[in-house]
């Protein structure tokens, strides 16, 4: 049998909190807890995020970008403000924070990033590998 006739292009969906913003995003990498301070401010903790190509991913709704960083940039539904993406530009890809997946069954943590930016107030106290900032080869 064929190993590539069974790979599944899984395609997930997704929305905000009020239902205005609709996304669809396929093959969505594994998820990454990041730990650094633009997330920190942006969520007011840490962000728990998956990574999917632009070309492969669809959304619908009324989306405000704001600039983080001369990099970077959040995407957030302008009716609710869930924050929704996280897009490095130049980079060919835009994370998506897992809390707005409808299911995100079939995505599994990979690890932690950032961690050389971590606050004091907690412990990470799981076994997922930890880096200071990207892994080697970044977070595919
Ligand atoms: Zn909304
Ligand atoms: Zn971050």
């Amino acid at each position: 049998m064929d190993a590539e006739a069974d790979v599944v292009h899984k395609i997930y969906h997704g929305s905000c909190l009020c239902g205005e913003v609709t996304f669809a995003a396929e093959d969505v990498s594994d998820i990454w807890y990041c730990h650094c301070k633009q997330c920190q401010h942006l969520s007011g903790h840490i962000v728990a995020a998956a990574g999917v190509s632009q070309n492969n991913l669809e959304y619908a709704g009324d989306i405000s970008w704001s600039p983080v960083s001369s990099q970077t940039e959040s995407g957030h539904c302008t009716t609710c403000n869930s924050l929704m993406f996280w897009n490095k530009k130049d980079s060919g890809s835009i994370s998506i924070l897992i809390g707005n997946f409808a299911d995100p069954v079939g995505l599994d943590v990979k690890g932690h990033i950032f961690v050389g930016e971590k606050p004091n107030y907690y412990k990470i106290s799981d076994d997922l590998p930890q880096y200071d900032q990207y892994p080697e080869g970044g977070i595919r």
